[in-house]
């Protein structure tokens, strides 16, 4: 019983199992990487309507693309598939939290300062600058003139961004935005990547590899170390095997659409499938299952949208083209509670400039037919011209909401055979922290003559959209107050962490990566000196 495939199994290859993988490989340890996505590269990408683009949780031999795209009730939740995890679709802004965000809901061993370390060590591994300012986006400019406008210029602020600049760019050069732009270079990983030149895609993939994403990085550099990736493998359960456990997996055969089950030993497991996949699979185990019956009951609670949300405004005279360069760049911080009370956090959204098209002719189109409520709302608010997208300021953000959501599995009455996912999710316990974000969106627009835009998924739905799940599996004291301890271990199950935003007690309020990153160096840290809390049970 106690010999293993693997001295170590980790689950999902984004912000916490690219971390781990890298740092117990380098200590010598025996790692594999189960990933539910593709391997990606520029050349498969999707980039066409028929490309697969959405991922399908259910039947996931049939579709296994780019997005998982989980629609629960009224939230939405957006999380990325492939080896890299949400780096590839992230926008690559690499932000630590706020010593604020420590203050209350975590165990007292993570504070600012415990994780700065952390947060140095995964910067550097990330490789993070500034926008250049010779660089500045339009978005990037009509944002520090709202703030100075409202006199909160002092907390206007360039963030950290994993992608790599060519100071010599700028949006002067004939065609800036063509390939002849990007500058090739080997990174110290020995990978390829060439310079930004402002394409505006970055959420859809960097074409041109000036993302420093983790399969550029961490992974890479795991993989020379002989962590083995196995792609489209994609977990369903696990269970105790010994001191340690056993894997059940679907290998996905993509020419196919077919699967072929298989399972593999551990001597340790860290579940790294992000907010949403970790919590489900431990939901799985131990309510379907049955194989984890004595996970906390705290399992599932303690999740947030992290405040998430985007509202367009609309600018009669001026320009502000979102589909040109990074996605974020900079934002306007009121984290310490002075947005009405609140604590939020102000960013410049953009749109992939593959999507403009398809967004200008539904907008055009919308004019003379009966469309959705959204889009024909939307249509009022834009004047008809040419290119009615490049007026538009997507002003995005994040705030501290309530951070009470519960993710459970329950039977639908259609199919009670099933175990659904579900959320329990109160939009009026989250409405303090949005609305007071929206209210800035709206004094921003109104200080540069723009207009902003609610749109009415929120007013009239309540429903939102996040990019940034977190909690599920939240890091607590006790079991009484986590799932896992201040370590990533899972409370009644040594050996087996949660590494990812799943063990993120409460929102940030700001980009989550960056701290999902740190803490996973620190489990991983704490891994490799062999740092048990937990007796083994035999
Ligand atoms: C469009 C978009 C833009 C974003 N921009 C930013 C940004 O600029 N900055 C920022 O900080 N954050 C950003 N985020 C959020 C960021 O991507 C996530 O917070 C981060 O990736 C979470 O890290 P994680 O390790 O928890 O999980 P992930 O990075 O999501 O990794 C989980 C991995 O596990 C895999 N997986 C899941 N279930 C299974 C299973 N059962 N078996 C095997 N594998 C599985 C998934 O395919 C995935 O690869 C963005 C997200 C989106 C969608
Ligand atoms: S703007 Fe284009 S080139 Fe620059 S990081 Fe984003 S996708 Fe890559």
């Amino acid at each position: 019983m106690n010999s293993f495939d693997f001295d170590v199994i980790i689950i999902g290859s984004g912000f916490g199992g690219a971390v781990t993988a890298c740092r117990l490989a380098e200590n010598g340890m025996k790692v594999l990487v189960l990933e539910r996505g593709r391997r990606w590269t520029p050349e498969t990408y999707p980039r066409k309507p028929e490309d697969p683009w959405l991922w399908n949780q259910d039947e996931p031999e049939q579709q296994h693309g780019w997005l998982d795209l989980r629609t629960m009730d009224t939230m939405w939740v957006a999380t990325g598939c492939g080896v890299g995890g949400g780096s590839l679709i992230y926008a690559s802004i690499f932000v630590p939290a706020n010593p604020s965000a420590f203050t209350q809901g975590w165990p007292a061993e993570i504070t600012f300062d415990t994780l700065k370390p952390y947060y140095d060590k995964a910067s550097a591994m990330m490789s993070v600058h500034e926008l250049p300012d010779n660089q500045l986006t339009q978005r990037h400019t009509l944002m520090r003139e709202s703030a100075e406008q409202l006199g909160l210029g002092e907390r206007f602020r360039k963030l950290p961004m994993a992608v790599t600049f060519n100071p010599d760019w700028n949006y002067n050069l004939p065609d800036a935005h063509s390939p002849q732009h990007s500058k090739t270079w080997i990174n110290p990983h020995g990978k390829t990547q060439g310079t930004c030149v402002h394409c505006g895609n970055c959420d859809i993939g960097c074409q041109f590899h000036a993302k420093n994403t983790l399969d550029l990085n961490y992974l890479a550099r795991a993989e020379t170390l002989g962590v083995e990736i196995k792609p489209l493998h994609f977990v369903t359960s696990l269970q105790p095997h010994g001191t340690g456990y056993r894997i059940h997996f679907d290998h996905i055969i993509s020419a196919e659409k077919s699967k072929i089950p298989g399972s593999l030993t551990a001597q340790r497991v860290i579940l790294a499938a992000g907010s949403i996949g970790s919590t489900e699979l431990l939901l799985r185990c131990r309510d379907e299952h049955q194989t984890l019956p004595n996970l906390s009951s705290i399992l599932g609670h303690n999740w947030s949208s992290n405040g998430d949300f985007l509202t367009p405004a609309f600018y009669k005279d001026r320009q502000v083209s979102p589909t040109k360069g990074p996605t974020i760049t900079c934002a306007i911080d009121m984290l310490d509670g002075s947005a009405d009370g609140q604590s939020v956090f102000v960013e410049d959204g953009g749109f992939p400039n593959l999507f403009k098209d398809f967004i200008s002719r539904r907008l055009q189109q919308t004019r003379h037919g009966p469309w959705s409520v959204f889009w024909h709302d939307l249509a009022k608010e834009i004047p008809e011209i040419e290119n009615p997208l490049e007026n538009v300021m997507p002003w995005f953000g994040q705030g501290i909401d309530a951070s009470d959501g519960r993710l459970h599995l329950e039977r639908p009455w259609y199919a009670p055979w099933k175990h659904v996912l579900k959320l329990d999710w109160n939009p009026d316990h989250a409405a303090p922290a949005i609305n007071a974000l929206i209210r800035l969106h709206q004094k921003l627009s109104t200080a540069t003559h723009g207009t902003a835009w609610v749109p009415p998924s929120w007013t009239d739905f309540k429903t939102l959209v996040t990019p940034h799940p977190l909690g599920g599996c939240s890091m607590g004291d006790s079991p009484q107050n986590g799932v896992v301890n201040h370590l990533g271990e899972v409370f009644g199950y040594p050996n087996l962490f949660v590494a990812d935003g799943a063990i993120i007690p409460r929102a940030i309020g700001l980009n989550p990566s960056c701290t999902i990153a740190a803490l996973a160096e620190r489990i991983a840290e704490n891994i490799a000196q062999g740092t048990h809390h937990q007796p083994n049970p035999s």
